[in-house]
C-alpha cells in the first residue's frame, strides 16, 4: 500500500480521536494533511504538531489567533471560521474522515466530495439534512463514499455490490440504550448522566444521547436508504444488546449475512480507510464462546417515538428530516442543559417540524443553500420554542 494522504474533519471528536489512533499505529500508509476541530484550541495544536499536519482549522473564527499562537514557529498554516474548514476540506487527498458532528458537517464534508476521491463518512447527520442533493454530488463528482457508522459498515460489506433485485431486507441492528429495559414510567426520571452512559460504546455527547432516545437507529436508517440500493419498506430494526452482530442483510434466496466484531469504531474506520484491503488494528478479537449468546427483541416505538417520527420523515421526505435534525440537535443540547426533559426530545421535535413547515410548507430543497436556510430556520424556531 503506498503512503495516503488524509485529512479528518473532526479530529478532537471521538471518531477523530479513533482515526488518529490508527493512523498512528500506519504512519507507513497514512500521512496527516488537515486537522479541524471546533473549539478546542489546545487539543487541536498539539495533534497538528504531533502527526505533522499541513494545516489546522478552528471553527470557531474567534479562537483564531489562540490556534495561531499556539502553533507559531510550527510552519503549520492556520485559519479558521467556516470558510477555513471549507478551505482544509478542499486541499487535496487520498482520503477524508468526515468526523464533525452535526449538520456543521455539511458544507465541509461537500467540499471533500468534490475533491472526487474518497470521503469516509461518519457524520451521518449531512445524509440526513440533504441526503439526494449530497449523493448527486457523490456521483457528479466520482467519488468514492465509504460508510464508517458500524451498521453502515456491516452493510457495505455483507452486500459485497449486490444488485438490487437480489436484497430482500437491510436489518440494522441497534443496542437498545442505557434504557432498554426501562419502562414509561421510570423514562419520566432519567437524568443526563444516565443517558450518557452507554453500555456498549465510548462515542461523542450527541450521539450518545441519540442512542439513547434511539433517534440514532432513526437517522440511520435514513442514512442507509442513501447509502444502499433499497426501498424504505425493505429497511428494519433489531434490538441486539450485545452489540456484536453490527448489521444483516437478508437476500431473496433465504440467505442472511451479517457482519460481526467487538463494539470498538477503529474496526468500520480502518475499513473505510484501507478498503478493498484490510489493515491490523488493536480491536480485540471476538471470543465467541466468551459472549456465549446473542439475543433480538423487536424495537418498541411507544417507549422510543424517535424511531417512528425518523421513519415518518424517512416516508415523508421533503424538508422533514433535515428540520428533524436540526431540531434534534437543538433538543439534545437543550436535555444536556437541564432544558428539556429525556421524553420531551421527541414530542419537542415533532412540535418544532410543525411550526417550521406552517412557515416554510414541506417541499423538497432543491439546493445545499436551501437545506442550510432550513438548519438555521429551524434551529431559531427550536431556540425560542425552548425558552418560552
Ligand atoms: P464528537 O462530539 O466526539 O466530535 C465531534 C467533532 O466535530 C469534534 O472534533 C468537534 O470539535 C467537531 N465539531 C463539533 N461541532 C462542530 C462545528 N459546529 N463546527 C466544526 N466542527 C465541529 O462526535 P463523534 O462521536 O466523534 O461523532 C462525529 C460524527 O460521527 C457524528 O455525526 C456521529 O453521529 C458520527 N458517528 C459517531 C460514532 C462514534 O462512535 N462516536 C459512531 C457512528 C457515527
Ligand atoms: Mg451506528
Amino acid at each position: 500500500m503506498v503512503q495516503q494522504s488524509l485529512t479528518v474533519l473532526g479530529a478532537t471528536g471521538s471518531i477523530g480521536s479513533s482515526t488518529l489512533d490508527l493512523v498512528a499505529r500506519n504512519k507507513d500508509k497514512y500521512a496527516i494533511e488537515a486537522l479541524t476541530a471546533n473549539k478546542n484550541v489546545d487539543e487541536l495544536a498539539d495533534l497538528a504538531r504531533r502527526f505533522k499536519a499541513k494545516m489546522a482549522v478552528i471553527g470557531q473564527a474567534s479562537l483564531y489567533l489562540d490556534l495561531k499562537a499556539a502553533l507559531s514557529g510550527s510552519g503549520i498554516k492556520v485559519a479558521a471560521g467556516d470558510e477555513g474548514l471549507v478551505e482544509a476540506a478542499s486541499r487535496p487527498v487520498d482520503i477524508t474522515m468526515a468526523g464533525i458532528m452535526g449538520a456543521a458537517g455539511l458544507r465541509p464534508t461537500l467540499a471533500a466530495v468534490k475533491q472526487g476521491h474518497r470521503v469516509a463518512l461518519a457524520n451521518k447527520e449531512c445524509l440526513v439534512a440533504a441526503g439526494s442533493l449530497f449523493m448527486s454530488e457523490v456521483s457528479k463528482y466520482n467519488t468514492q463514499l465509504l460508510p464508517v457508522d458500524s451498521e453502515h459498515s456491516a452493510i457495505f460489506q455483507a452486500l459485497d455490490d449486490s444488485p438490487k433485485q437480489n436484497i430482500e431486507k437491510i436489518i440494522l441492528t441497534a443496542s437498545g440504550g442505557p434504557f432498554r429495559t426501562f419502562s414509561l414510567e421510570q423514562l419520566n426520571h432519567v437524568t443526563p448522566a444516565q443517558a450518557l452512559k452507554h453500555p456498549n460504546w465510548s462515542m461523542g455527547r450527541k450521539i450518545t444521547i441519540d442512542s439513547a432516545t434511539m433517534m440514532n437507529k432513526g437517522l440511520e436508517l435514513i442514512e442507509a436508504l442513501y447509502l444502499f440500493p433499497v426501498d424504505p419498506e425493505q429497511l428494519d430494526i433489531v434490538i441486539h444488546p450485545q452489540s456484536i452482530i453490527h448489521s444483516l442483510v437478508s437476500y431473496v434466496d433465504g440467505s442472511v449475512i451479517a457482519q460481526l466484531g467487538a463494539p470498538d469504531m477503529r474496526t468500520p474506520i480502518a475499513y473505510s480507510l484501507s478498503w478493498p484491503e484490510r489493515i491490523k488494528t488493536p480491536v480485540e478479537q471476538l471470543d465467541l464462546a466468551k459472549i456465549a449468546s446473542l439475543s433480538f427483541e423487536a424495537p418498541d416505538e411507544t417507549r422510543f417515538p424517535a424511531i417512528r417520527l425518523a421513519r415518518q420523515a424517512m416516508l415523508q421526505g421533503g424538508n422533514m428530516p433535515a428540520i428533524m435534525n436540526a431540531a434534534n440537535e437543538i433538543a439534545v443540547e437543550s436535555f444536556l442543559e437541564g432544558k428539556l426533559s429525556f421524553q420531551e426530545i421527541p414530542t419537542f421535535c415533532e412540535r418544532v417540524i410543525e411550526a417550521v413547515q406552517v412557515q416554510m410548507g414541506d417541499k423538497s430543497p432543491v439546493s445545499v443553500e436551501e437545506v442550510l436556510v432550513i438548519d438555521h430556520s429551524t434551529r431559531i424556531m427550536a431556540q425560542s420554542s425552548i425558552i418560552m
